[in-house]
């Protein structure tokens, strides 16, 4: 249990003395691991470093309470033995085509493979993926059996277990990438995530050398449902819903919205797809509450229900930026970087109505065949007031969204019948 650093602070806000160049350069976009270079976060070799932050998002905080606690020794270094992905995941051309991946480390999976003989040499290179096998059992896909859904003993058992790769992905931004999606000067982009995170990253403002920042925010989760490789593969066909996190709804099945209820939908949609032949895949962002977090999504539900003439889809989206100054901060422009990494070029059915997504995927080169919005039936009686609104603000439904009169007429619960 020895300290990082026993003598003195060292601050990581400019380069090592005596480092003119850095040992391990990342050269983004690089078609080959070893030229492109691995990603290394190290808080014990900072001479090593090559990125900003710290592996782990927002965990490294708990980190650092485990070391505080004494419960986690400083210095400790992950033993990556059988820890190697359980299905092999690219390299695909998109890997290294100019732009196309720029929130991720499209090598991410496999450091500890390209990487050996420097990890085994003691430079602390850590994957920012992971790949594993799982079975998904959830009561709606139980419910489906025998009636929407049929088992078929591989993909979908008779059990409702669901067969499935998952897929863990942090996020590793390529800063003049990401800027570029956002339209602003990498500069202003590195001065802006330095002042509102209070100052929490002094290199975005003094390491110009350093061109990857590991942001403290939630990671992204995959679930594919039948042949990976096929993603990949253009004559299968592809069912995919991406899908930002709602706690709420996802896991405690609160009614005031549609996630959980499009999130199944979703599911059921992939077994069908993976059974015919062809391959589901479900992406899920940590991005809670449109990414304005859960307390302000849970402020905005009180300010919506309390206002004059009750929850309506017609005032749905003023009362959020009321409370939260924008309508969404989601900004869906680095979310297909994982479809790419998956190696999908088209999506034959897309389950989700969102125009943000829907503009966000084929902006960035991916064919959507066809779009496919949540069942009617699957809709909570109180979720009407935000499936409207979001029509009315331009949803995608068949069927036209609705006009202003019925607009108006959309009411949730109110707060005293909870
Ligand atoms: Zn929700």
């Amino acid at each position: 249990m020895t300290a990082n650093r026993s003598t003195h602070i060292r601050l990581t806000s400019h380069p090592e003395p005596n480092t003119a160049t850095a040992r391990f350069p990342i050269r983004w976009g690089a078609a080959d691991p070893k030229e492109r270079g691995p990603v290394i976060g190290s808080v014990t070799n900072p001479g090593d470093r090559n990125v900003i932050g710290a592996h782990g998002g927002s965990y490294s905080i708990y980190r650092a309470l485990a070391i505080s606690a004494r419960a986690l020794n400083p210095v400790a270094r992950p033993d990556l033995r059988n820890t190697h992905p359980t299905t092999e995941i690219g390299p695909y051309p998109q890997w290294s085509e100019p732009g196309r991946i720029v929130s991720l480390d499209p090598w991410g999976h496999c450091v500890g493979e390209v990487f050996r003989d420097e990890i085994a040499a003691g430079v602390d290179i850590r994957p920012t993926i992971a790949v594993t096998k799982a079975r998904l059992n959830m009561p709606e896909i139980q419910a489906s059996l025998g009636t929407r859904l049929r088992a078929d003993g591989g993909i979908l058992h008779a059990s409702g277990d669901i067969s499935v790769t998952k897929v863990a992905i942090d996020p590793v931004w390529y800063l003049p990438g990401v800027a570029s999606r956002f339209g602003v000067s990498e500069g202003q982009l590195r001065r802006t995530l330095f002042e509102q995170t209070g100052g929490m990253f002094p290199e975005l403002v003094t390491r110009p050398d350093m061109s990857v920042f590991l942001p403290p925010i939630g990671n992204i989760t995959v679930y594919i449902v039948g042949d990976v490789a096929g993603l990949a593969d253009p004559k299968r066909r592809i069912s995919c819903r991406v899908h930002d996190e709602c706690n709420g709804s996802d896991v405690f099945g609160s009614d005031i919205c549609t996630c959980r209820p499009y999130l199944v939908h979703g599911i059921e949609e992939c077994v069908r797809e993976a059974q015919d032949g062809g391959v589901g895949v479900i992406a899920y962002n940590r991005k809670e509450g449109r990414a304005l977090g859960e307390v302000t999504k849970f402020l905005v539900y009180n300010a919506r229900k309390r206002q004059e003439g009750g929850d309506s889809a017609a005032t749905y989206f003023e009362r959020t930026e009321c409370v939260a100054g924008v309508q969404d901060a989601r900004f869906q422009q680095l979310m297909p970087d994982v479809l790419h990494w998956l190696g999908i070029r088209r999506i034959d059915r897309l389950m989700s109505m969102s125009n943000m997504k829907y503009d966000a995927i084929t902006e960035s080169g991916i064919e959507v065949v066809e779009r496919v919005p949540i069942p009617p039936e699957l809709v909570p009686p109180d979720a009407q007031v935000e499936l409207e609104a979001k029509k009315a603000a331009g949803y995608y439904t068949p069927d036209g969204g609705p006009d202003e009169e019925s607009l108006a007429r959309v009411k949730g619960r109110d707060l005293e019948r909870f």
